[in-house]
């Protein structure tokens, strides 16, 4: 799960995490009171939207003006100004895509006097099982740039679990950095404390992009991206709390109503297959004929004819949809209630779009016979590979 810069800064805070004082706000009436409690004399606009590359992104409305998603404001009047030309618009960054996202909240916090700018991250790193630090001196610029251009500014290093965040790994963060002194005391600290709220809050990733030194020589942190792990959200009821669902994909969010494991993706196949390992080969093989897949989902090994209905109806109301493959290997699942769940959906919601339906396993003979039976216009496949083929060539209008 994701939050917003301001609320991740407020998480921050809470351990000691160097950052500005702010103010969310919510309509543009609010910017100059805001401002005016804050002090100036410089202050910043924020765009909170879940993505990243704001301050070079574009609106796409003119009333936005021609500056980007973070601006720097001289006075309150400007505050107001800025937050008037931005609440409402739509802001384009290379993270969001074409479409750009819509910004309902705006972030308004002091300007710092920057003298450098470093990059740091944390992750959970799979192959070692272990937190990883990666720092550079390059911050706030595009750090996969810096990762293909330069690699060799990049530091990266895990910390044992065992026996947790110490003096030396600040160290390492202040060496690579080049911080001496007090900074690097600073650097010590920082890095403490941004390990503890990362476990504290069972964090997957924390971004501070960019981690600066102010010209009055501190250590502060001027953007937060930190998203959290899904699994362990139960026992967070105070950062569930900060979900701003506007920011999700409405397919995902219906999807999770019904338990169904779907992720939204670019193309135009959309999948219906049960099992995890089974979805990612069929999102496999339709790339291997050449077409992408809109989507992955898992409809589980228990699945309910209602599930399945519920299923193809978030299938359907994608409208990059452009042809559907239904892929059932019936173990726990059943071939028949697959298929009763695929007709009464299709009957609910119509289908404009050519349908490929594979079943094997538990009554697959059943199943058959009820799609046969059915009437409705789907195209019957024996195993994966013809079930590929045969999608592919319906979408690109072949049969
Ligand atoms: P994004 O990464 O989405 O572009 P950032 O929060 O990193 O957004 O802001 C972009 C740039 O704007 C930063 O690299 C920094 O140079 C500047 N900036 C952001 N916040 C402040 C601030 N409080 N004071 C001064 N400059 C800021
Ligand atoms: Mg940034």
């Amino acid at each position: 799960m994701n939050i917003h810069e301001y609320q991740a800064k407020a998480v921050l805070k809470e351990f000691g995490v160097p950052v500005s004082p702010g103010r969310a706000i919510f309509k543009a009436e609010e910017a100059e009171a805001a401002a005016r409690e804050l002090g100036g004399p410089l202050w910043v606009v924020k765009s909170q939207i879940h993505a990243g590359g704001r301050g070079k992104g574009k609106f796409k409305e003119k009333e936005a003006g021609e500056k980007g998603g973070v601006r720097l404001a001289k006075s309150v009047e400007e505050v107001g100004e800025f937050a008037r030309q931005m609440l409402g618009r739509t802001l384009v960054t290379i993270q969001t895509g074409e479409a750009g996202k819509q910004v309902n909240r705006l972030y308004i916090e002091h300007g710092s006097d920057i003298e450098a700018e470093f990059y740091l991250s944390m992750l959970v790193d799979r192959a070692t099982s272990r937190v990883a630090f990666v720092v550079s001196t390059e911050g706030g610029m595009d750090i996969e740039q810096v990762a293909h251009d330069s690699p060799e500014k990049i530091v990266t290093f895990t910390v044992d679990q065992a026996s947790g965040i110490m003096p030396l790994h600040g160290r390492l963060v202040a060496g690579a950095l080049g911080l001496k002194g007090d900074l690097a005391k600073q650097a010590e600290r920082l890095v403490s404390n941004l390990y503890t709220a990362f476990m504290a809050k069972d964090m997957e990733m924390l971004e501070i992009n960019p981690l600066i030194v102010t010209k009055d020589q501190r250590l502060h942190c001027l953007d937060a991206k930190v998203s959290f792990d899904g699994n362990a959200l139960y026992r967070h009821p105070d950062i569930v709390s900060l979900r701003d669902t506007s920011e999700e994909d409405e397919k995902e969010i219906e999807a999770s109503k019904y338990d169904l494991a779907y992720i939204a993706l670019d193309g135009t196949i959309g999948c219906m297959v049960n099992g995890a390992g089974l979805a990612m080969a069929t999102l496999d093989i339709i790339k291997l004929y050449g077409e992408e897949p809109a989507n992955f989902l898992d409809v589980g090994g228990g699945a309910s004819e209602e599930k399945v209905t519920a299923a193809f109806k978030i299938i359907t109301a994608d409208p990059n949809v452009r042809g559907i493959l239904v892929n059932i290997f019936g173990g726990i699942m059943k071939c028949d209630v697959i298929a009763r769940g695929v007709i009464a959906a299709v009957r609910t919601v119509g289908l404009q779009v050519p349908l490929v339906v594979r079943l094997e396993g538990t009554n697959v003979e059943e199943g058959k016979r009820i799609i046969r039976e059915s009437g409705l216009n789907v195209i019957p496949a024996d195993d994966l590979d013809d079930a590929a083929q045969k999608i592919v060539s319906a979408v690109r209008g072949g049969k």
